[in-house]
């Protein structure tokens, strides 16, 4: 029989670890469905870990892995997925905002013979203003990269084996996962569902780690801020060519005089675009030493949940 792995992320989550443990078990436990839990603590600082620890020794199918410090949800999945044991895994946020009872539908469509089943945001929660317009900016900027529509993409999703396998061997340092799904390809099909209020803790995004993240996706989904270089410089060769004859023809007919305002506008403008240009540039050359690097993308440093031998449990057992 088959073996479904629910992967959670958790950072700083210690008021969520056991209610998420429990409810998810006890729906795959009323479906019969073979299951294991793993929950990544992403290097919190609270007490998740050892509430991880207390609910895998209650339940032998649930496993944690505590990463050395925080390396971001990303990582925190990619770490999830390669430690994963399962003939699929699902990706949920182990803050409940993504509804549980949804893995039971994924994981059917999943025994239908679909390989990648998305999890499409209907709403997007409560948000100020300010963060739906720069979310909706992002994911088209992202949609136009990737070329399939971000626009309500999430992270809540179950994967094949086969896509798990492809994930975790990219061995990308700056994966966007929500992305990667979606350009592998595979049998896919999306169900939607609402995104609930948080019950405790609060998001553990600051607004600039949410900037940072979504310059960091884009660029690793397109070049195209690089071309826009090229344009910007094409532009400027364009201009410098018209006013280079407007001047010259001023030379000649003995006009040539002031023209100081044009210089300095001139002299802003080109020298503006050219360290953009440069900071653009050096953006994609920062990505390339990461990757030359070639750091690990997480760092283990605790498990639990395994046997006295310090093996992760044999599948049979789950
Ligand atoms: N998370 C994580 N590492 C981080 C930030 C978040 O593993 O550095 C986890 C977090 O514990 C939660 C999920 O990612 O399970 C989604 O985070 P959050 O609820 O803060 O984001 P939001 O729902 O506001 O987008
Ligand atoms: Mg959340």
């Amino acid at each position: 029989m088959s073996v479904l792995s629910v992967i959670l992320p958790s950072y700083n989550e210690e008021q969520m670890i056991k209610t998420a443990a429990e409810t998810i078990a006890a729906l795959l436990k009323a479906e019969d469905i073979r299951y294991e839990l793993i929950f990544v603590d992403d290097g919190s600082y609270d007490r998740t870990w050892e509430k991880i620890e207390d609910v895998s020794s209650c339940d032998p199918r649930i496993r944690g892995i505590h990463l050395s410090r925080n390396f971001g949800k990303e990582a925190a999945i990619i770490a999830g997925l390669t430690e994963a044991r399962g003939d699929c895994c699902v990706v949920i946020d182990c803050d409940l905002q993504h509804p549980p009872e949804k893995i039971i539908d994924m994981y059917r469509l999943w025994e239908d013979g679909y390989e990648v089943v998305e999890g499409v945001k209907n709403n997007r929660g409560e948000e100020s203003v300010l963060h739906r317009t720069a979310a909706k900016c992002f994911y088209s900027v992202l949609s136009a990269a990737t070329g399939f529509d971000m626009s309500n993409a999430s992270d809540f999703k179950l994967l094949d084996r086969k896509a798990v396998n492809v994930i975790v061997n990219m061995q990308e340092k700056k994966a966007f996962f929500r992305a990667m799904s979606s350009w592998i390809g595979f049998k896919t099909i999306s169900i939607p569902f609402d995104v609930r209020e948080r019950t405790a803790g609060d998001s553990k995004w600051s607004k600039m780690a949410l900037s940072k993240y979504a310059v960091q996706n884009i660029t690793s989904f397109s070049a195209a801020p690089m071309h826009i270089v090229t344009l910007l410089g094409t532009l400027m060769l364009i201009v410098s060519l018209v006013m280079g004859i407007i001047a010259i023809v001023q030379k000649i007919s003995g006009v040539a005089l002031g023209g100081f305002t044009t210089v300095i506008i001139l002299q802003l403008f080109s020298s503006s675009i050219i360290m953009l240009s440069i900071g653009i540039i050096g953006y994609y050359v920062a990505r390339i030493f990461e990757e030359v690097k070639n750091r690990p993308i997480y760092i283990i440093s605790e498990r639990c949940g395994e046997n006295e031998r310090g093996e992760a449990r044999k599948r049979e057992d789950i």
